[in-house]
């Protein structure tokens, strides 16, 4: 029998600079007014992707990595290599650098690194977000840090819908107010955060830093990433390739009527972003629309995708 594809529960988590566009953007069932993510393709412990259809109904990502390492493609590594998040900053997220992997897996206890990338599916008309910083040596980085010298430190880029940024470890990164995006990344919660704004909660506590690991781990000087984007039209879609590297590979599916799309990759994570219509294959037809997720199994083999839709599409 051939396989069905895998349809995930999201998982949502509050944060203090949540909002509410993942209800009025997604219909989504949201906590409170104030939830940050969603995650949306997840099998990592800190929020736990379940699947909702076929005979794996009820099982957790992680447990399907696990025990059916088939579905994968019998991909490698001990943990699922990938995560799917939806953001909304409703408010200026701290900044923050990631590590390497080899950094995390030395300093926090065999975790990946988190190498990530967005798509920003919306944002505020003059919205912008820090990328990369303006020192030009480690040194004067930490010294920089150390004075306090946010402003001439911290680089802002201006942002629009659709665009795309990648966001390699070591790059200093905030999402700021307005904007809403799709990140894909390694499947790691591990941050270090170096400046938030010298905000303080309602008891007057700011937020722990992690300065010195910070400082470890920034590349200096900043290296913006060139991404070589790639439009083409096959078979009834357009296909924009944004990345292809040793993490991942992210690309946006654009179909007006009907597409026919392989699944030939180990498995391959997507996202309805826009849209709604039917996934058609020979296990069966799925309604597909605008918030689904769902990761499409090793050897799943040719498709076809009716309707006008934009999809979000990961491999590794
Ligand atoms: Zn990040």
């Amino acid at each position: 029998m051939s396989r069905q594809p895998l349809f995930l529960k999201p998982v949502f988590q509050e944060r203090i600079w949540g909002g509410t566009a993942l209800r009025e953007e997604f219909n989504y069932d949201i906590p409170s007014d104030k939830t940050g993510e969603c995650w949306a393709i997840s099998a990592h412990p800190n929020g736990m992707g379940i699947i909702t259809n076929g005979e794996y109904e009820g099982k957790s990502l992680k447990e399907l990595w696990d025990e059916h390492r088939e579905l994968f493609g019998n991909a490698e590594g001990e943990q699922f290599p990938l995560l799917t998040k939806i953001l909304d900053a409703n408010d200026d997220l701290s900044v923050q650098v990631h590590p390497n992997d080899d950094y995390a897996k030395v300093h926090e206890n065999g975790e990946l690194g988190k190498t990530e990338c967005w798509y920003i599916i919306d944002c505020d008309e003059d919205a912008d977000m820090i990328f990369g910083h303006n020192a030009k040596t480690t040194a004067e980085v930490r010294a920089m840090i150390e004075a306090g010298e946010w402003s001439d430190f911290l680089r802002r880029v201006k942002i629009k819908p659709g665009d795309f940024f990648y966001v390699p470890s070591g790059t200093v990164h905030a999402l700021c107010r307005g904007t809403l995006v799709l990140e894909t990344q390694q499947s790691s919660d591990t941050t270090y955060r170096l400046y938030d704004y010298d905000r303080t909660d309602d008891q007057g506590n700011k937020r722990e830093l992690h300065l010195e690991k910070s400082i470890d781990v920034i590349t200096a000087p900043h290296q913006d990433t060139k991404t070589d984007i790639r439009v083409q039209e096959i078979n009834g879609a357009k296909i924009t390739t944004y990345v292809q590297n040793e993490f991942f590979s992210v690309y946006k599916w654009n179909v007006e009527k009907e597409a026919t799309f392989t699944q030939d990759k180990a498995f391959m994570l997507v996202s309805v972003l826009n849209g709604e219509g039917i996934l058609r294959h020979e296990s069966g037809e799925y309604p597909i629309k605008r918030g689904m997720h769902f990761i499409l199994p090793a050897e799943f083999g040719g498709f076809n995708v009716i309707g006008e839709l934009e999809l979000m599409v990961s491999h590794i």
